[in-house]
């Protein structure tokens, strides 16, 4: 009765504040994010694809209802006038949170000690890190990456350079060297908590993947698999590349958010998918292609718990402080940080074009 109460009001004032600040409020939404919040944003999408689609407007108030790095992914892109906000200032993303600057200033130290130029060593992020390691990737020439062009940054770096550290995600830069036929006896794994005392096989791989994962989409497995297409046997399976490599060699496809999304749009109706990654997206999907089947993977389905800590109070928060004159949620990366992270962006696009 209470939720009923308090959710009538966070519409009505969220209602309130759109229209008092009009074209100067921007609400953004990731895809994973649930529905009473997704209903009011502006953009839905992905992080990095929000973030520039934020910046390219005259919005003076960006509002990020994801995690904490896409708020501050959008805060290095936005424009000097262009403030961002979000609704949950404690919402963090699982995997970003398993790359530490600390852990990897500390595993860059020990990777490249003695090490002449032969042996050079590159960085490479997934755009799912803090901004201090985007910085950290840009200021040692590396770059950023999205689960939609890994494949095509890892084939640059391995191109350009002896050796590369991929960050944060094991999965999606193993799935990414498949792709460019990169072999398991080039891959290493580093892992932070448990940092190894002999570092000479380290200087030897063609990859270091930093032993980080994502805990939503780790929880799809071979079994899964096995198990939808005895019930289904006309089945797609689709999975996000940050899904595990047994998983992923097993599916019909891989790709980014926005793939899967189109993927399924474009497929004839009729069609039954069981989809590899975040409920809150899958259930979405389920209600916008009714002619269709769209099933989880997994069953029950994984959901991501820092995505789903912003509610629509959360929001209303948020936007009724601002129309008072009050900020709250404010987001800032500091110029030291937020420059270099730029030089990590901006050389994944030169590279991806
Ligand atoms: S789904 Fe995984 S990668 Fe995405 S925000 Fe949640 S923990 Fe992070």
């Amino acid at each position: 009765m209470k939720e009923d109460w308090l959710q009538k009001r966070a519409i009505a004032q969220v209602e309130e504040a759109k229209r008092k600040l009009g074209d100067e409020l921007l609400i953004l939404a990731h895809h994973y994010q649930r529905d009473e919040v997704v209903r009011w944003a502006d953009f839905r999408g992905d992080s990095l694809e929000l973030s520039r689609r934020a910046a390219a407007t005259h919005a003076r108030y960006i509002v990020f209802c994801g995690v904490r790095f896409m708020a501050e992914t959008a805060a290095i892109l936005a424009q000097p006038a262009q403030q961002v906000f979000t609704p949950r200032p404690d919402a963090g993303c699982f995997l970003a949170d398993q790359a530490r600057i600390e852990q990897v200033q500390s595993a860059w130290k020990a990777l490249t000690r003695g090490i002449d130029a032969s042996r050079g060593l590159v960085p490479i992020t997934y755009v799912n890190s803090d901004a201090e390691i985007k910085a950290f990737v840009g200021q040692h020439g590396g770059a950023m990456c999205t689960s939609a062009n890994a494949g095509k940054v890892l084939a640059w770096a391995l191109r350009k350079y002896p050796r590369v550290l991929f960050l944060p995600d094991q999965h999606l830069g193993h799935n990414a060297a498949y792709q460019e036929g990169i072999v398991d006896k080039e891959i290493l794994f580093w892992d932070p908590r448990f940092p190894p005392s002999d570092i000479g096989p380290f200087h030897r791989a063609r990859l270091i993947l930093w032993r980080g994962a994502c805990n939503v989409h780790v929880r799809f497995l071979p079994t899964d698999v096995q198990h939808v297409r005895e019930k289904y046997p006309e089945v797609k399976v689709i999975v996000h590349p940050e899904c595990r490599e047994d998983v992923v060699s097993l599916a019909d496809e891989m790709g980014s958010t926005s793939y899967i999304i189109r993927a399924i749009r474009e497929s004839p109706p009729g069609s039954v998918w069981a989809v590899g990654t975040e409920e809150h997206l899958v259930a979405r999907l389920r209600a916008e292609n009714p002619e269709k089947k769209i099933l989880s993977l997994k069953d029950p389905p994984p959901y991501c718990i820092g995505m789903s800590l912003t509610r629509a109070t959360d929001l209303a928060h948020v936007l009724t402080s601002l129309v008072k004159g009050r900020e709250t949620g404010v987001v800032k990366v500091p110029e030291k940080v937020a420059a270099p992270a730029h030089v990590a962006l901006n050389r994944m696009l030169e590279i991806t074009g």
